[in-house]
């Protein structure tokens, strides 16, 4: 198989014994790349796999690029995939994933690499040199204790000549006398090194984010702490090579097109577009900071730059999430929008450098906040804490908060084992059923996008690992909600939308545009089993494993192109248009999602080896006991349903609950239709041979894990 789009080799990391093999990559082409190819090397090098705990030893961290990484496929090329068993969960941590963005991956892949499997502990601390293909594990004694800035910046300045300046020539090649003449540039770099790390928060394995550059992260999943707990304080990588393209030209004539038909351009700017790919550069950081005071900035190759740079000079690379999480509480004390907003980038930088993975607090703090009201937190309480609550909203409070999580100190000692168990050992596991605590799938926090409300975000999150993130639809809320919130033109109307987004849709929702119907009436139906199937095996492919970026990808709804069809399959600049010029496949949309469905089904086979059966699979007990009342961004949840006469509208989704038994009914569906066993959730021979994965058959048989054979 040809191998454009490849670097060509992996990186094996032994800690234990200290040792670096390489593997060549073709062995794993048919996973295509990111998450796909880090299940394979999970699936290969995890000898047991029955862990439950991402600190066990066992554990095996991927770090996975794909073909498109470093080459120029619009929000794709700087993007990364990170594998491994989870920590932080409740009772059982899950074989789980997490994305980060930057120049890490395309660092990786001039350096001759498309993935580094990370195996073993080492006994004490370490950090890997990556220069070229000259890997060194080499000891991080100085390096440990420092947060995740001062830690790059000393690597850096270890390997940079000039302290890790640009324009500083580095010279990765080592030459000699007239040779190095010869060779003029070859293997030589301005460029700083590409450095992943963890902060004091992974360190201490509590919930640690992997952070790279400034702003940019990997924070659900817990990774951080994986490293923690494997002695792994950073991997650092410079590199001088480049990737082969399979047709460079095709290659730029897509980018082209996507820019041409489906971007927004600035000399007709369209700031109220709907679209996923097409919006102008826009930062999406939730700090109030006027928009001449902040510029956009980019993964590698992104045409959307969804960062931020700001004048105030605090909150580089960071958006969305870790600008927002402490905003309500901010704006309680700030004095005027610009303190609001320096604030808002100021904590965003102290959890970049504690290496602390923000998301527990957007659900976590007013949890806390509700417990110190109630008088059960706080000094001498039954809960016993010396935080400060009186300066909630400052930045005095937000620190002593992230200190106290990131060392295990004051409540971050309980907390540490994750927020379900910790409720659990305070007594409050009432709090789970009240809603107060907001941790709505495995003892991960809600993202925001009720599982009440927004189905396909809920039930694929249940369905999967943790909170699913994947963005594929929810635009539909944000952009609707918003158009009613500000009275701002509604650009297409509800019926209209759906038809277009399902056409598109191959193979299990093409022109079936009731897979959107959330109403009461459609919400256990086998219509949404099928879009969740769709969105969690497009992912599994397109966004988790050709690494397109979750926040652009798929685009199937686009009002800037003339039928309003988006880029998403299309013959001009479409998923596969991309993937083939890079690699030289014939791949069609359809492949990719065949593809997502196997590494989906691989995944599967690894969370039932860990013990996921069907009885398992439920939400946090308010999603049933509660109704939906109160939405952090608008005050109503709007979506496209349709009523009792089968017209479409868009319909406020808040004020209901989930019906447990009816939601058990639902996953009878979706099991069906995955073709795993309904009774306990486990795949049948037949799914797993059907999919190519005779291997993790006979794993489940050996485990007594193996679905049962069901009658059509
Ligand atoms: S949209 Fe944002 S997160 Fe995605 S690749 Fe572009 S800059 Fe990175």
């Amino acid at each position: 198989m040809a191998m454009y789009g490849y670097a060509g080799k992996i990186l094996r990391l032994d800690l234990t014994n200290r040792e670096v093999l390489v593997l060549n990559t073709e062995k794993y082409r048919g996973w295509g790349g990111g998450h796909g190819l880090g299940s394979a090397l999970f699936w290969e090098f995890c000898r047991d796999k029955t862990i439950i705990d991402g600190r066990n030893p066992a554990n095996v961290c991927v770090v996975a690029t794909s073909p498109l990484c470093g080459t120029s496929v619009p929000s794709a090329t700087g993007r990364c995939e990170v594998v491994a068993v989870g920590v932080g969960y409740d009772g059982i941590s899950w074989f789980t994933r997490s994305g980060i963005g930057g120049r890490f991956s395309t660092m990786l892949k001039y350096a001759g690499w498309d993935a580094v499997v990370i195996e073993g502990r080492s006994e004490k601390p370490v950090w890997v040199d990556i220069r070229n293909d000259k890997v060194v594990i080499r000891d991080a004694a100085g390096l440990w204790g420092k947060d995740a800035w001062t830690a790059q910046q000393e690597i850096w300045s270890i390997i940079g000549s000039s302290a890790g300046t640009h324009n500083a020539w580095q010279d990765l090649a080592d030459l000699k006398g007239a040779d190095k003449q010869e060779r003029k540039d070859e293997g030589r770099s301005t460029q700083k090194p590409a450095v992943m790390v963890i902060g004091p928060a992974g360190e201490n394995q509590c919930h640690g984010a992997l952070i790279h550059d400034a702003g940019n992260g990997a924070g659900q999943g817990g990774f951080g702490s994986v490293w923690g707990s494997k002695n792994l304080k950073a991997i650092s990588v410079i590199g001088t090579g480049s990737i082969k393209v399979a047709d460079p030209k095709a290659l730029i004539q897509a980018r082209q097109a996507l820019k041409q038909k489906y971007i927004t351009s600035y000399e007709k700017p369209d700031f109220r577009q709907w679209s996923r790919i097409g919006g102008l550069a826009r930062p999406i950081t939730q700090a109030p900071i006027p928009t001449d005071e902040r510029r956009p900035q980019s993964c590698q190759g992104c045409v959307n730059g969804c960062r931020s740079r700001s004048n105030l000079g605090y909150g580089n690379e960071s958006a969305c999430q870790e600008t927002s999480w402490y905003n309500e509480f901010i704006q309680k004390v700030a004095k005027n929008a610009k303190e609001f907003g320096e604030l808002s980038l100021r904590v965003a930088d102290l959890c970049q450098k504690y290496g602390i993975n923000s998301f527990v607090l957007q659900t976590g703090l007013p949890w806390l906040e509700h417990l110190h009201e109630e008088g059960v937190l706080g000094p001498g309480k039954k809960i016993h804490s010396t935080l400060p609550w009186e300066k909630l909203g400052t930045l005095e409070f937000a620190e002593k908060l992230i200190h106290a999580l990131s060392t295990k100190t004051d409540i971050g000692r309980d907390l540490a084992e994750g927020w379900v168990p910790a409720a659990r050992k305070w007594g409050r596991e009432k709090d789970l059923h009240t809603g107060a605590m907001q941790f709505s799938y495995w003892g991960c926090p809600e993202h925001g996008y009720d599982p009440r409300a927004e189905l396909e975000w809920g039930y694929g999150s249940i369905m999967g690992d943790r909170d699913t993130n994947l963005h594929c639809f929810n635009f539909m809320f944000t952009t609707v909600s918003a158009a009613f919130a500000y009275s701002l033109p509604i650009r297409i109307e509800a019926e209209d939308l759906v038809r277009i987004q399902a056409r598109k849709m191959a193979p299990y929702a093409k022109d079936r545009p009731e897979v959107f119907d959330f109403s009461d009436a459609n919400m256990y139906s086998e219509a949404v089993a099928q879009l969740v199937r769709w969105q969690q095996h497009y992912c599994r492919f397109w966004k988790n494993s050709a690494l397109y970026c979750d926040l652009k990808w798929p685009d199937l709804f686009n009002t800037n192109a003339p039928n309003r069809e988006g880029a998403t399959g299309s013959s001009d600049a479409g998923e596969q248009v991309f993937w083939n010029a890079v690699t030289g496949d014939a791949m069609t949309l359809e492949d990719g999602i065949a593809l997502g469905r196997r590494i989906w089904n691989l995944d599967n086979a690894i969370w039932v080896l860990q013990g996921r059966h069907r009885d398992r699979v439920h939400f946090a007990p308010y999603v049933y006991e509660t109704k939906y009342e109160k939405n952090e961004l608008f005050p109503f949840y709007m979506w496209p349903c349709r009523d009792e006469k089968g017209k479409w509208a868009y319909t406020d989704l808040m004020g209901r609950s989930l019906d447990k038994k009816k939601f058990d009914e639902w996953k009878t569906l979706f099991y069906r239709l995955e073709g795993w066993n309904t009774k306990t959730g486990w795949p049948t021979r037949k799914t797993l041979e059907q999919l190519n994965l005779v291997f993790a058959a006979e794993a489940l048989k050996a485990a007594g894990r193996l679905g049962e054979e069901e009658k059509a």
